[in-house]
């Protein structure tokens, strides 16, 4: 399947197999996913992806990853041209998912030794006050 490039004004209800429509005053993009399986893929221009026209063919940038169909299908077009990309596996979006919080633990752990260096600290210069009253 090649993917023309067509510029609307708004979304079609009705998507053509084959055709990226871009809405620049809506700023989406929407095509019937290049897999086949029929699902309306809906991408968001310019904040999630680039869509541009090269001599009318579609040229998307980055690759598009269909997350909320169940094909998961993972692709790059350009200029028209679709070329399959290994799919986001669950695996691979769970080991993502596990680094992510594993950054955000560290983070936490550091953040929390910090917090309790203070405590630590004042409860020292507490002592110390203490003592200078015989405590
Ligand atoms: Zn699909």
């Amino acid at each position: 399947m090649r993917f023309a490039y067509q510029a609307v004004e708004r979304i079609p209800k009705q998507l053509a197999e084959g055709v990226v429509y871009h809405s620049e005053e809506f700023e989406v993009a929407a095509l019937l996913c290049a897999c086949g399986c029929g699902h309306r893929v809906m991408l968001l221009v310019p904040d999630s992806h680039q869509v541009y026209s090269e001599s009318g063919m579609a040229t998307i940038r980055p690759s598009i990853s269909v997350c909320d169909a169940r094909c998961k299908a993972h692709y790059v077009v350009t200029a028209g041209d679709v070329e399959m990309l290994p799919a986001f596996s669950e695996a691979l979006a769970a080991s993502v998912m596990r680094n992510q919080i594993a950054r955000h633990a560290n983070r936490e752990t550091k953040r929390s030794t910090w917090t309790s260096w203070v405590p630590t600290t004042f409860a020292k210069v507490l002592r110390k006050i203490a003592s200078l009253f015989g405590g």
